[in-house]
């Protein structure tokens, strides 16, 4: 018996034509496969358009979503309208868009009544448009032939009660999964299971965090002994670079598990680490491909980092941040002062992207985002306010307008010179780099620079250690 998980993003159902071809594709596989079992998010932009009407009518602001329910309803009608045919199923797809998108109405009145937005009451918002899109999804698999059944996966995956970002239990999981999708599948039916959402012990919706629909197809994968598990993007598969800044950035074809942490962290818009680890860890194999360009293989991710030729894999820029920056004589051999920092930071809630002191010990600089730099800069001042006093911390202040540009790659692990290939071609560059950062994991090299010299910092990098590298392997 062989299954595929295969997952659909945003994009690949964000229009009548990309819900065509996600259903050919779907079609297509499901010749190869015994069991066939297809993830989908909501159509690109309604996850944003959920959550906005939600907060706006929290605010108080009683229009905004009804505005919202309008587009939605618009932009649903035209997928139907477009895929299914009148004297089929699309009466009663119109009516199942119009019973989500009231109910989205009636959700955000009770929270612009109440004037808040509970975490639990913004699942059973933004959990509305994967909804609707598996429905659709099935209906037209259904209109082409195909046995195929729309599965709510709070029936599937259970979850614990941290709404908006809750945890999956996986024994609870793995028998519902075997439950209710087991008989579906022997059966030949292909079943379509609403991406990011699931449910508590008690059936309460929840959600996983954002771009959770990977998860959904990972947990799935897992709990199904899939043999493979597919996520199907807008873009050829994982990229070493930015496209819109390098213009010659090429897709990745193997990645490990490590790397894609380390992309994941430094900005680029691939799989969540969380999210891919119940497949990576069984040796599930899990592809990256494109919905619009199937024939494409896409990136392949493997739990091992393999050697290859090419020592760096991409380069990332992460913008919209500021350098805070303690400096003072009086900090060097004081313990405790890192410490009390970066209390101070997180008692602000901001998260730290990177962090750098040297062994003068004469300051501390740490990237976080450039709204949290007045709140933390105020909780720092107030934390030191004894050694700022008595001048032993001289300032703490900040740098704009900077951002980190990452080189990743687990063979740089034991590769001397790499850091000076890219020193090299920044200096070339006539880029000055303000601050430098290398986990002992060598497994990537992060530079600040300033935002005006991020793209060509990325793009020298980029053609000095990955387009002269060779073909990748
Ligand atoms: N629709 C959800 C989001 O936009 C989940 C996903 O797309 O993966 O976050
Ligand atoms: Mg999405």
């Amino acid at each position: 018996m062989t299954t595929l998980t295969m997952k659909f993003g945003g994009t690949s159902v964000g229009s009548p034509e990309a819900f065509a071809q996600a259903a050919n594709i779907v079609l297509e596989q499901a010749q190869k496969w015994d069991h066939l079992v297809v993830v989908v998010s909501a159509m690109s932009g309604v996850t944003d358009a959920l959550i906005r009407g939600a907060l706006t009518a929290a605010s108080g602001d009683g229009q905004t979503y009804h505005a919202i329910a309008t587009d939605l309803r618009a932009c649903h009608y035209r997928a139907v309208d477009t895929l299914l045919e009148p004297d089929g199923e699309r009466s009663s797809l119109l009516a199942v868009v119009d019973e989500y998108l009231d109910g989205f109405a009636a959700f955000c009145h009770s929270v612009h009544i109440l004037g808040e937005v509970t975490p639990r009451a913004m699942d059973a918002i933004s959990s509305l448009g994967e909804r609707i899109s598996a429905r659709i999804l099935a209906a037209v698999l259904r209109q082409q032939g195909a046995h195929s059944e729309a599965v709510d996966a709070t029936e599937l995956i259970v979850t614990d009660d941290t709404f908006q970002n809750a945890a999956p239990l996986l024994e609870a999981t793995r028998a519902r999964v075997s439950a209710r999708l087991a008989p579906l599948l022997d059966e030949g039916i292909i079943p379509v299971v609403t991406g990011f959402i699931g449910a508590t012990e008690d059936g309460v919706t929840t959600t996983l965090g954002r771009g959770g629909s990977d998860y959904t197809a990972a947990i799935l994968g897992d709990c199904l002994d899939a043999d493979e598990v597919w996520t199907w993007t807008d873009v050829d598969g994982v990229m070493t670079a930015d496209p819109r800044i390098v213009p010659d950035a090429r897709v990745i074809p193997v990645l490990s598990y490590s790397e894609v942490g380390e992309l994941a962290y430094f900005g680029a818009k691939v799989l969540h680490p969380r999210t891919i680890r119940p497949v990576i860890e069984r040796g599930i194999p899990l592809w990256v491909k494109n919905t619009f360009n199937p024939t494409c293989p896409g990136t392949r991710i493997v739990h091992e980092p393999e050697s290859a030729p090419s020592t760096v894999k991409a380069v990332t820029a992460i913008k919209g941040l500021s350098m805070v920056t303690v400096e003072g004589r009086g900090m060097m051999g004081v313990p405790g002062i890192a410490a009390r920092t970066f209390s101070a930071v997180a008692g602000r809630g901001a998260s730290v992207l990177m962090i750098v002191q040297a062994s003068s010990e004469q300051s501390i600089c740490f990237i976080i985002p450039t709204e949290a730099v007045p709140p933390v800069i105020r909780a720092i001042e107030e934390e030191m306010a004894l050694e700022l006093g008595r001048g032993d911390i001289d300032r703490v202040w900040s740098l704009d307008d900077v951002v980190i540009v990452t080189a990743v790659g687990a063979g740089m692990r034991g590769t001397p010179g790499i850091a000076a290939r890219i020193f090299g071609a920044l200096g070339r560059g006539n880029i000055n780099i303000i601050a430098i950062a290398q986990g002992s994991s060598e497994c990537s090299i992060s530079l600040v620079v300033m935002a005006d010299d991020a793209a060509d910092a990325v793009r020298q990098i980029h053609s000095e250690v990955i387009l002269n590298a060779g073909p990748e392997t």
